[in-house]
């Protein structure tokens, strides 16, 4: 459902703004949950010992508002309520325009700080109505400047009111039945105002469950697709493997031969692949699926690399080049960088078949991209390859064999269960001879210490990268940006050691400029936000200096180090943090396992980090938390399995668009 401007109280402005917090469809609208309840309790007064206690009272107010104006344009409101502890003063500031809605005897709730010795109430927020013997839930909202929560609970509430029994529901009616659920609608009405607690509990479980199952009903469809999808290519060849392998600079790890060997197998079978490839940064899967893309070339077949980031494409197609260097593989890279007219050969290269492997970013499937015989797909760093993007190449008559490759180690239950419809690889083994990285948490007061740590390492000609979390100085967040990083590393370090740096809104070809500089040594340190998170690869850094690490989860912090300790050195990551936060970070301290510690960050904070925005778009639940609501997925799970089995549900409306949202996603 669209039209956004349909909604009473909803006019082009508030429409804007509200697109601005991603809220483009009335089913955007009523889904825009609170991200938090404020529980409004009535306080005795008399029971008030600390003046920084926050209190609420109800009552009734007992004479006119008096403004007072002050210079410089603040105003102060002063009047007395009579509560039921009593007559108290109310004092507020800036609200000087709620005087004609104040008149004697007006109900109101006041929330604020109670100064005892004078009576007088200093109130922070001024509601309208009064508080029962029952807690009042008041729901919370993100929002953007400009818009109110007033105005957005107005336009939720509206936008219930109107069309609330014409949005979708996502749960077939038998399970509704079975479980009892509350209908949408209410279910929706009792999240943005919930009369209490026990009823809240009861609609979110609701609205939790219907995500999920509307999640593992997608999974489940995508397994059985894949399944009954006989079309992948069988590939056979008497040519061989090892001889290329006998030519690797080093032996591959027991796990990496394992992986390479189930990877083989699905190539060789008339199944299609869909598997996922999952070790620690550093594991050596990039060797794997270029073994795998190599191979596939020795069946006579097109292989595509795709890279999350113009960066991470140099990187593999440079490496894929050096490593296929004494071989006729004709290797290619193709990126938004490239230009139009650089890019016309490339297109024709690779719908003749002269293109072995090309590398790039999305521009691999776009539209304009037609290929001569495609059989695997590698995408490196946690992009689900969507259906849409699988169907563009379908519509050009192919179904490539897909790869997942991931460094993001989640819990294996988690993992059987979010990404059911792969088969999953996993390579624990770390190389031979490699150092663990030791990690050491250091607080601001610290810093001598740090900077000396780096000169250490700068001065035996090792490279060092920094991560701050801002690119520019902010004025609402108190937290160190690369620009004033580099600064003040300039004058600690005497300038002499050359500091670059690297950020997200810098155009491809700066980042790529200053990452080959730091490659080639000739950058000492880099200071970058975590565009660099993923994978790059530069063994002469040995140190990873990483500010504000409070504020990153645990598995983005471990990807981080896992920048370092790429070779024989010994390597070190440094993590400052001033706030609170030592119990956490001292686990980076214990361990370098990743599946050690993706389950105590998933214990921690839940799956947000591990499934974060940039994990995957289509694992964030707008209700759900897959680390509380495991139970609920699970059940999920089995209820979608048994609906999309049963044929008996073939008609269903539901259904029917359920797999057409898939198809079309
Ligand atoms: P990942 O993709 O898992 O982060 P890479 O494949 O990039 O890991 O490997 C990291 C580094 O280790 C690369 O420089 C690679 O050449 C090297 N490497 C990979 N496998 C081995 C191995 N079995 N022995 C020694 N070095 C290896
Ligand atoms: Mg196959």
């Amino acid at each position: 459902m669209s039209n956004l401007s349909k909604v009473k109280g909803v006019g082009p402005k508030t429409e804007l703004l509200l697109n601005k917090i991603g809220i483009n469809t009335i089913d955007d609208l009523v889904t825009h949950y609170p991200y938090r309840y404020d529980v409004l309790r009535r306080t005795d007064l008399k029971m008030v010992k600390d003046a920084d206690e926050k209190i609420v009272v109800d009552g009734k107010v007992e004479s006119i508002p008096l403004v007072i104006r002050f210079r410089g344009g603040t105003n102060k409101l002063n009047f007395r309520l009579s509560t039921q502890s009593g007559m108290v003063g109310v004092s507020i500031f800036g609200r000087a325009f709620l005087k004609q809605n104040l008149p004697i005897g007006e109900k109101i709730i006041v929330i604020g700080k109670y100064d005892s010795s004078k009576n007088i109430i200093n109130a922070s927020d001024i509601k309208f109505g009064s508080l029962t013997n029952q807690d009042r839930i008041e729901s919370v909202y993100h929002s953007t400047s400009g818009l109110s929560q007033k105005v957005l609970i107005g336009a939720i509430n509206n936008a219930l009111m109107t069309y609330g029994n014409s949005i979708s529901d996502n749960i077939p009616h038998y399970l509704l039945d079975k479980y009892n659920f509350l209908n949408k609608k209410t279910a929706l009405n009792i999240v943005h105002n919930p009369p209490s607690y026990e009823k809240l509990k009861e609609a979110s479980l609701r609205l939790k469950y219907e995500e999920l199952f509307e999640f593992m009903f997608k999974i489940n469809y995508l397994r059985s697709a894949n399944k009954m999808d006989n079309a992948g290519v069988e590939r056979k060849t008497d040519k061989n493997l090892d001889e290329f392998i006998k030519t690797l600079p080093f032996e591959l790890t027991n796990d990496q031969k394992h992986v390479l060997d189930e990877i083989i197998d699905d190539l060789s079978s008339s199944q299609r692949m869909n598997r996922l490839l999952q070790g620690d940064v550093g594991s050596g899967k990039t060797i794997v699926a270029i073994l795998a893309m190599y191979y596939n070339y020795l069946c006579g077949y097109q292989s595509a690399l795709m890279a999350p980031t113009e960066i991470l494409a140099v990187q593999h197609y440079n490496n894929i080049k050096e490593l296929l260097k004494d071989t006729p593989v004709v290797v290619e890279l193709l990126t938004g960088a490239v230009t139009k007219k650089d890019k016309m050969p490339i297109y024709n290269d690779l719908k003749n078949g002269t293109i072995n492997i090309i590398v790039g970013t999305h521009a691999l499937i776009q539209e304009e991209v037609e290929y001569h015989n495609l059989g695997l797909v590698v995408t490196d760093e946690q992009h689900r390859f969507g259906v849409n993007q699988r169907s563009n190449l379908k519509n050009k008559g192919i179904k490539p064999d897909v790869l997942y490759m991931s460094a993001t180690p989640i819990p294996r239950t988690y993992a059987l269960t979010i990404y059911g419809d792969m088969d999953v690889s996993i390579i624990k083994e770390m190389p031979k001879g490699r150092l663990p990285v030791i990690t050491k948490v250091f607080n601001n007061k610290e810093m001598k210490e740090v900077y000396k740590l780096m000169e250490e390492e700068l001065s035996s000609n090792h490279q060092i990268y920094v991560i701050a979390p801002l690119i520019e100085e902010n004025e609402e967040l108190d937290l160190t940006n690369v620009y004033t990083l580099r600064d003040k590393m300039n004058l600690i370090f005497g300038n002499r050691y050359r500091i670059d740096i690297v950020h997200g809104k810098m155009k491809p070809k700066e980042k790529d400029l200053i990452m080959g500089e730091f490659k080639q040594n000739v950058v000492n340190i880099l200071i970058s936000t975590t565009v660099i998170e993923v994978g790059v690869d530069v063994s002469n850094a040995t140190m990873m200096v990483i500010f504000d690490a409070n504020r990153f989860g645990l598995s983005t912090l471990h990807q981080l180090r896992g920048r370092v300790g790429r070779s024989s050195l010994q390597s070190k990551c440094l993590l400052i943090s001033d706030k609170d936060d030592e119990k956490r970070l001292k686990i980076m301290e214990s361990t370098n396992d990743g599946f050690e510690i993706s389950e105590e960050d998933f214990k921690l904070r839940g799956s947000g980090d591990l499934f974060g925005t940039k994990q995957s778009g289509d694992m964030t639940f707008k209700m759900a938390n897959l680390r509380n609501d495991y139970k609920i997925l699970l059940q999920a799970k089995v209820d979608s399995q048994d609906y999309l089995k049963n044929k008996d549900y073939d008609n269903d409306e539901l259904k029917r668009r359920l797999i057409s949202s898939i198809e079309s996603d």
